[in-house]
């Protein structure tokens, strides 16, 4: 079993205090912290291999493009893809469902179509498909959320919707929820539907196989699973990527160019336009190693105790309502609740006071606040390094806030 005092170790910024109280860290789901191998890696780019990639023929050069590439073997194999052909950097999460609405959805939707989202999703999985829809023409539908955080009848509404894609968060950013992804995409493809999954909130604390859950796009964010900011990964299926267009145009991307017209490399170069985020792609590489040294299945279980004992501890706390499901099976490290007559920024600032890091707002999901009748929530999200007694802080810094605020 993973001992989260020990990860913590491997993590410079968690040895500080925050307005005198050691650091308790509870807004990974916003972002991650950096453990001291991944500093390193990108430090040591820049040290001594700093040199732009697949174009320089000198030995820096060679050996910055070397990383690059071993890095997307590196996501390729984590993310069980069948290929690193089908890995294409991106700046993030939101650039990857960006570039699936740019190009594939640019290319294949029109009027009488429909895409099919959840209530649930964050709004880089929402606006869009807003957008595009507003000038392509085709509907946007929506599968609901149950009271308790799941989706609701949601294989009914892809047999009655027939949509082309269905697009969905694997792990839910408010409600923690873990959705059924490899039974959505069944039932998405028995309608003829493609399946894009935002896997931000997953990678990090559960093995995810591309291959095995049968989708077609996945997305993710590097600084969620201890990376850096600014770099991400859209995994697409080889035979997807080779009919989409590109989406944004440069250098790199171009096999010839002419005046009036270009040819494009394969994938996933035909959409690595320009000079990539080289060191955030290297930082990523080695935050994967980092992860996988620990285990993907270790850190599932570790999360999955952690987040029992904390919907445990927190449900004893007095006027304080948890959305979601209670089932640790089918939710991951985050939680979203609210206290009576405690505005959730007052909480937060509280916490704060304490050394405790939540957030508050709507956490990019407005719609899911609004079908909660919310405006706001307070959110705890955990990581492999939060132990059961910055629960126990947590609670106690909630039952501090409750005395002045209340
Ligand atoms: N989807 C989900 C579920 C998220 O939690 C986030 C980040 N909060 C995103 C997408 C967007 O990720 P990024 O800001 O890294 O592009």
């Amino acid at each position: 079993m993973i001992d989260p005092n020990k990860i913590k170790k491997d993590f410079p910024i968690l040895r500080q205090k925050v307005n005198g109280k050691d650091l308790v860290y509870l807004d990974n789901a916003a972002t991650t912290q950096k453990p001291q191998v991944v500093i390193d890696a990108i430090t040591n780019y820049y040290q001594n291999d700093n040199a732009n990639i697949h174009r320089g023929v000198h030995t820096l050069a060679e050996r910055a493009t070397q990383k690059y590439e071993e890095a997307r073997e590196k996501l390729a194999k984590f993310i069980g893809a069948g290929s690193s052909r089908e890995v294409l950097f991106t700046s993030g999460t939101t650039g990857a469902l960006n570039l699936v609405a740019q190009s594939w959805g640019r290319a294949n939707l029109k009027k009488g179509d429909t895409v099919l989202l959840t209530v649930m999703e964050h709004h880089s999985n929402l606006v869009p498909w807003q957008i595009l829809s507003k000038e392509l023409g085709f509907s946007l539908e929506f599968i609901h959320v149950t009271k308790d955080g799941l989706l609701e009848e949601a294989e009914g509404t892809i047999r009655r919707v027939k949509p082309k894609l269905l697009a969905f968060t694997h792990v839910s950013n408010v409600l923690g929820t873990i959705n059924p992804v490899k039974n959505l995409t069944k039932a998405a493809h028995d309608v003829g539907a493609l399946v894009l999954v935002d896997g931000a909130q997953a990678v990090a604390h559960l093995p995810v196989n591309v291959s095995a859950l049968g989708c077609d796009f996945y997305a993710l964010s590097g600084h969620k699973m201890f990376g850096p900011t600014g770099v991400g990964v859209l995994w697409g299926r080889e035979e997807l990527l080779k009919e989409m267009p590109p989406f944004l145009g440069g250098g790199e991307m171009i096999k010839e160019v002419y005046l009036r017209e270009a040819s494009y490399k394969e994938p996933p170069y035909k959409f690595e336009a320009g000079t990539p985020h080289i060191e955030g792609v290297i930082g990523l590489g080695a935050a994967v190693d980092y992860l996988n040294s620990l285990g993907m299945k270790e850190i599932q279980e570790q999360e999955e105790e952690l987040i029992s004992y904390a919907l445990n501890e927190l449900e004893k706390v007095k006027d304080l309502n948890i959305f979601g499901t209670f089932d640790p099976k089918k939710r991951s490290g985050v939680v979203a609740f609210t206290v009576a007559r405690i505005h959730p920024h007052d909480l937060a600032t509280v916490l704060d006071q304490e050394g405790i890091a939540i957030r508050s707002g709507n956490h990019c999901a407005m719609p899911l606040h609004s079908h909660f009748k919310l405006v706001a929530t307070a959110r705890a999200s955990f990581s492999v390094y939060n132990a059961k007694e910055e629960v126990g802080k947590l609670v106690e810094g909630i039952e501090k806030a409750k005395k002045i605020l209340q």
